[in-house]
C-alpha cells in the first residue's frame, strides 16, 4: 500500500461493456513491482458519456487511460494532442501527459510489432485478415517493420479495399486469401476465439505452411484453431498474449518511464488466462 503521505496517482481503463479486462490486474501489479503510488481502476463509461469522462480525467488529474471499445475514435476530440501512429490507425487506446497536454495515442501497434522484432528471418510479404481495428494497427505496425509486400482481405469486401487505400497495401479477394498465405499471416478477426467463434479458423485448410509465420491477434485460447493447424503444417506461429502484453508495456512505459518485466508479467497474464502450466 501507498503511504498515505504520497498522493496516489489515478489510472484505469474505460470501455462499454468492460467484461473482464486483464489491465487492472497487470498494471496494478507493475505499480507494486516498481513500488510506484499508483492504483489502476476499471471504469465502465456508456457511449454518450465520453465527454464528461474526458472532463473528469482533466479535473481528478487522471495521469493515464487505457480506452477499449466502443470509445477508441470517440476519445480524440477531446485530446489536445493524437500521435501520427494513432491518427494513421484512426483508433486511440492510451491516454497520457507530456508537458502540461493530454495526448492520445495507439500502443496496439507497438503491441504487434514487438514479438516480430524478436523473430528471425521475418517473411517479405504479410497477410491481414479483418479489417477492423486490429487489422488497422496490425497493418500500420507492418509499415513501421518495412515488410515490402503487404495484403489485405476482409469478409466485407469494401472494409478491406478502404483499408488498403489508406495504407496502401494490396487487397486480395476473401476467397482468394489462400493465395496469398505464403508468409506472415495475421488473424484479426475473432474467428477461433473462446466462445461462439472458438474451433473456427480465418485460412482454408492446408493454405498456411512450411516457411509461414502465423500470427493469431487472438489469445483466448492460448493455441487457437488457426495456430494449431498452421503448426502442424510446420509453419512458425505467434500467440495473441505476446501482442497484449506488448500493448500494455507500452503503456505503462508512456505513464512511468518503467519497463514492465516480460518472463513475470507474460506469466501472471498467462496464469489469470489458462491457469498453471501453459508454456510461453
Ligand atoms: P473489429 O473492429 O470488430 O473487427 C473484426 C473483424 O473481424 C472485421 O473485419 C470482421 O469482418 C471480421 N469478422 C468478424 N467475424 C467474422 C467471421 N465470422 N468471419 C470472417 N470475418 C469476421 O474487431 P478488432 O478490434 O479489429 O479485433 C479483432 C480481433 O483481434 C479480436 O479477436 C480481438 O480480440 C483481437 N485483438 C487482439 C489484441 C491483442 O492485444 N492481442 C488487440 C486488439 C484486438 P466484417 O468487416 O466482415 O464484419
Amino acid at each position: 500500500m501507498p503511504s498515505p503521505l504520497i498522493p496516489t496517482r489515478l489510472f484505469g481503463i474505460i470501455g462499454h461493456p468492460l467484461g473482464h479486462s486483464l489491465s487492472p490486474l497487470l498494471h496494478n501489479w507493475g505499480f507494486g513491482h516498481f513500488g510506484l503510488p499508483g492504483v489502476y481502476m476499471a471504469w465502465p463509461v456508456a457511449a454518450g458519456r465520453v465527454a464528461d469522462f474526458m472532463t473528469a480525467v482533466r479535473l481528478l488529474g487522471i495521469e493515464g487511460v487505457s480506452v477499449t471499445i466502443p470509445h477508441k475514435a470517440a476519445v480524440m476530440e477531446y485530446v489536445d494532442e493524437v500521435t501520427d501512429r494513432a491518427r494513421a490507425v484512426g483508433a486511440v487506446n492510451t491516454l497520457f501527459w507530456r508537458d502540461g497536454k493530454l495526448w492520445g495515442e495507439n500502443t496496439d501497434v507497438a503491441g504487434f510489432v514487438a514479438p516480430l522484432r524478436e523473430i528471425s528471418g521475418l517473411p517479405g510479404t504479410a497477410l491481414v485478415v479483418g479489417g477492423g481495428g486490429a487489422a488497422r494497427a496490425a497493418v500500420a505496425g507492418l509499415g513501421e517493420l518495412g515488410v515490402p509486400e503487404i495484403w489485405v482481405t476482409n469478409r466485407t469486401a469494401e472494409k478491406a479495399r478502404e483499408l488498403a487505400r489508406d495504407f496502401g497495401v494490396g487487397c486480395v479477394a476473401w476467397e482468394d486469401r489462400g493465395e496469398r498465405a505464403g508468409g506472415l499471416v495475421v488473424n484479426a478477426t475473432p474467428l477461433g476465439m473462446l466462445g461462439k467463434n472458438e474451433g473456427l479458423s480465418p485460412m482454408p485448410a492446408g493454405s498456411v505452411g512450411a516457411g509461414a509465420v502465423a500470427y493469431d491477434l487472438v489469445y483466448n485460447p492460448h493455441e487457437t484453431a488457426f495456430l494449431r493447424d498452421a503448426a502442424a503444417a510446420g509453419a512458425r506461429v505467434i500467440p495473441g498474449l505476446a501482442m497484449f502484453f506488448g500493448q500494455a508495456v507500452e503503456q505503462f512505459r508512456l505513464w512511468t518511464g518503467c519497463e514492465l518485466p516480460r518472463a513475470e508479467g507474460m506469466a501472471l497474464l498467462r496464469k489469470a488466462l489458462y491457469g498453471e502450466g501453459v508454456g510461453a
